[in-house]
């Protein structure tokens, strides 16, 4: 059986990722509520009652939203690194004590293995998350601020890589943001541009990489056609087709993804 992907939410007002084995399935986040997710995952065709795990890259509430009720009502172990239980453990309720899973250097849920890695971002301890099941990778990077080799080095090689397109520069700049959330989106530790997005993956694709999906977009401070054409250009100038090529496709804030198999 194939790795099926699907991204349920993306962006400010909530994340959640989908990913699903012939023995495993698990979400990347849960940033919305319980009750939006199961019903995502029941309109692409899948059970709403089977998760594994959850995983967590950051205690932002639009990561974490509805960790803890799918966690209580689905009886799902939740992994995060210490320090990120340490800043959600306050805001996602009681979890039981054999569901709370304090993530180090790997997990292995069914026939999938889930890595963390560092990234850039105004959190006590975020990561992004790489997934193997046999011989395919799946990376996913959003919510970082900055780029450096420890992120390009995890996500090389991906068969599927999901990637922060976050905002237009430009956009931010002349839009109505006040001057000290203008300053935090562009900073170090806040979130990728579309033209940081298309560099990054021009770097890190390879040829046989299959799905490139763009993420996390602004809803103030971008486009999904204005994401798509900067990274796709950039793509160009770096002799990387698409479509026909890899495939760039769009995640989107209301409503789910197609579901990719790899
Ligand atoms: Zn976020
Ligand atoms: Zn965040």
């Amino acid at each position: 059986m194939k790795l099926k992907f699907c991204s349920l939410y993306s962006g400010s007002s909530g994340n959640c990722q989908y990913i699903k084995t012939k023995n495993a399935t698990i979400l990347v986040d849960a940033g919305l509520s319980g009750k939006k997710i199961q019903q995502e995952i029941a309109n692409i065709g899948e059970d709403p009652n089977k998760i594994d795990a959850i995983f967590i890259t950051h205690e932002h509430v639009d990561h974490i939203k509805g960790a803890g009720i799918m966690s209580r009502r689905l009886d799902v172990p939740i992994f995060a690194n210490k320090k990120t239980w340490e800043a959600m453990a306050p805001f996602i309720g009681n979890i039981k004590s054999h569901n709370i899973k304090i993530l180090d250097e790997y997990a292995e849920i069914g026939d999938l293995t889930i890595s963390p890695f560092d990234i850039c971002h105004d959190a006590s301890d975020p990561v992004g998350y790489n997934i193997f099941y046999e011989n395919k990778k799946v990376s996913l990077v959003t919510d970082t601020g900055c780029i450096n080799e420890g992120i390009k080095k995890s996500i090389i090689n991906s068969d599927l890589l999901l990637v922060e397109s976050n905002h237009d520069e430009d956009m931010v700049l002349i839009g109505p943001y006040p001057w000290p959330l203008k300053k935090r989106v562009l900073g170090k530790f806040g979130h990728m541009s579309n033209d940081t997005a298309g560099d990054l993956i021009s770097k890190v694709v390879k040829k046989g990489t299959e799905i490139v999906l763009l993420a996390h977009l602004s809803k103030e401070n971008n486009f999904p056609q204005l994401a798509y054409k900067t990274v796709e250009n950039i793509l160009g100038e770096n002799s990387i087709d698409v479509n026909p090529g890899i495939c760039l496709d769009m995640t989107y804030r209301d409503k789910a993804s197609k579901v990719y198999e790899i």
